[in-house]
């Protein structure tokens, strides 16, 4: 595989970033997502405090394993170490989207997990969604909690945050994060009206659909 193009993945990225901001995941400059490059130690981020409305392709940064700026003239997002800390723990994920959408955070504000209420749920995400211990922004222990909280799964929720969620492509990784937001939505609304009455996918159905997500974690790559 040829090391892809630094322009190509900073458009995706660049892209990404405009899907985030339409369907309300983020707002402003909040939130980041990233891709890793094929053949490479390195990542293509976004920038830090740059708003969505007015980035550019040019802003969208290149940094190494170390956090060490490869090419780019802005500052890597401040959740760089909680990316490169994904990616060092798991060599399946190659892009991670992290978002502030409303009722993924309220799920992160309730410290609650999400637990498999729909089909599709866990075949994408790969089961329960697990919420990470509470660390400041930015910080190298909420990059821990994180990956963590994570393990082999496609996203989590971060305590009194928002949300993580990774995949084989930028593109896996938004439909995963407009997944979660919208199931986050779907529990909130059921238990709003009785918690007692939320029924969980029948357990045959939850294995079957771990078994579908492992093998689609071997299969699809970048
Ligand atoms: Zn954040």
């Amino acid at each position: 595989m040829t090391p892809d193009s630094t322009q190509d993945v900073k458009r995706e990225v660049f892209d990404v970033c405009q899907e985030m901001l339409k369907a309300a995941l983020v707002i402003g400059s909040s939130g980041n997502a990233s891709i890793r490059i094929n053949n490479t130690d390195n990542v293509a981020i976004t920038p830090s405090n740059v708003d969505y409305t007015c980035m550019d392709i040019k802003d969208v940064m290149i940094i190494d394993m170390n956090g060490e700026i490869v090419e780019g003239e802005r500052n890597p997002s401040s959740e760089y170490p909680l990316h490169l800390a994904i990616y060092q723990a798991r060599p399946d994920v190659n892009a991670i989207i992290h978002t502030h959408c409303v009722y993924a955070s309220t799920m992160a504000v309730l410290r609650e997990p999400l637990p498999p209420i729909v089909d599709e749920f866990v075949i994408r995400l790969g089961g329960q969604v697990e919420v990470a211990e509470y660390g400041f922004m930015g910080s190298e222990e909420l990059a821990k909690n994180t990956v963590e909280a994570l393990g082999p799964r496609n996203a989590v929720f971060l305590a009194n945050h928002g949300a993580v969620c990774v995949g084989p492509t930028l593109d896996d990784a938004l439909y995963n994060a407009l997944l979660l937001q919208r199931v986050a939505h779907i529990y909130l609304l059921a238990a709003s009206v009785d918690k007692k009455k939320i029924t969980m996918l029948p357990t045959e159905s939850i294995e079957t659909q771990q078994q579908m997500f492992e093998v689609m974690k071997h299969l699809k790559k970048r």
